[in-house]
């Protein structure tokens, strides 16, 4: 069933952007949930649920997403760490669901100490966390057309809160796996060819990675057995053990935004950054037509909202024109 609609680059770059906000608005309400649980309460969550700040709001997922786009916008692409964390500490609001790791970061900047150093004071040699690849879809757009380029960045915006390899390379990866889809064709997409591109993509390093794509490359037949699907994935907020599972997602339902998302939350756990890396993956393959309308319109759009987000992926696709010719 191939999709006959191929997007705009342009489109790709604001969908990468607006799926990530559309998945962790959808899957915030069941954060933390069993999938069980949410299968009981609601089936599957396919419209925008009431929430904290209500429905349709983001979470820190959304928040850091565009106080990074900011940043590169402002400094040309290029990843300046302290402007980042500076930018970090303005958008940090508590109300937004960030963990308990971003909230002593948040205090041991505030006392001074520099972000090399506090970053690596987290939890036991710096933070493994998803929170740097769940942010990360400015830089796979920004950097689409060169996979170094797309890793270094990704790798370097994830050490101002994550020291931990693991949380840096769960950066690296859902960024790749963002440029890889938005170099692809929708009409002629291979989902075996897109793991095997984005494995070979990865470093040496990346071992846990890539022995976790190879997994997910074995499992498309049992997407429905969510036990087992999320025993051998993963749902937790660690990167190895939900990067993958946002891209076996997304590579199940390839041919659907709206299936991906809703598949990926489905798996519960920690559902709204299941959903916004699935969603950025999704919306880069795709564009911003393939995002369900019902989402677009429930999505908050006070101050940063949903046009703003949309603002900021044509300016990164504006600053991508600059730097890749
Ligand atoms: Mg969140």
């Amino acid at each position: 069933m191939p999709n006959q609609h191929t997007p705009s680059l342009v489109s790709r770059f604001v969908g990468a952007l607006v799926g990530t906000f559309v998945g962790d608005a959808l899957g915030m309400p069941v954060e933390g949930w069993p999938w069980r649980k949410i299968a009981q309460h609601y089936g599957e969550v396919r419209e925008m649920l009431p929430a904290r700040l209500g429905a349709g709001t983001y979470t820190d997922d959304t928040v850091f997403m565009i106080a990074l786009a900011e940043s590169l916008i402002e400094n040309k692409g290029r990843v300046v760490p302290q402007d980042l964390a500076w930018r970090f500490r303005q958008a940090y609001d508590r109300r937004r669901g960030f963990g308990a790791g971003m909230h002593r970061l948040m205090r041991l900047w505030d006392e001074g100490v520099p972000w090399d150093e506090a970053a690596h004071r987290l939890f036991d040699g710096g933070s493994y966390g998803n929170g740097a690849a769940m942010r990360v879809a400015p830089v796979g757009v920004l950097f689409h057309h060169d996979e170094r380029a797309v890793y270094d960045a990704a790798a370097a915006q994830a050490r101002v809160t994550h020291a931990h390899p693991l949380g840096q390379q769960g950066a690296a990866l859902q960024a790749l796996a963002v440029a890889l889809a938005l170099r692809s064709d929708p009409a002629t997409f291979s989902r075996d060819e897109f793991l095997e591109d984005l494995e070979s993509t990865l470093p040496a390093s990346a071992e846990t990675f890539r022995r976790a794509l190879m997994q997910a490359g074995d499992l498309f037949d049992r997407w429905e057995d969510r036990d087992l699907i999320v025993r051998k994935l993963g749902n937790r907020s660690s990167a190895h053990r939900s990067v993958p599972t946002a891209i076996f997602a997304f590579l199940t339902f390839w041919n659907s935004f709206e299936e991906a998302v809703v598949y990926a939350i489905s798996l519960g756990g920690d559902t709204d950054t299941l959903g916004a890396m699935t969603g950025a993956i999704a919306g880069a393959l795709h564009g911003m037509e393939a995002i369900p309308r019902r989402w677009w319109d429930a999505l908050e759009n006070e101050g940063k909202g949903r046009d703003y987000v949309v603002h900021l992926g044509e300016q990164l696709y504006d600053l991508w024109q600059q730097i890749a010719t």
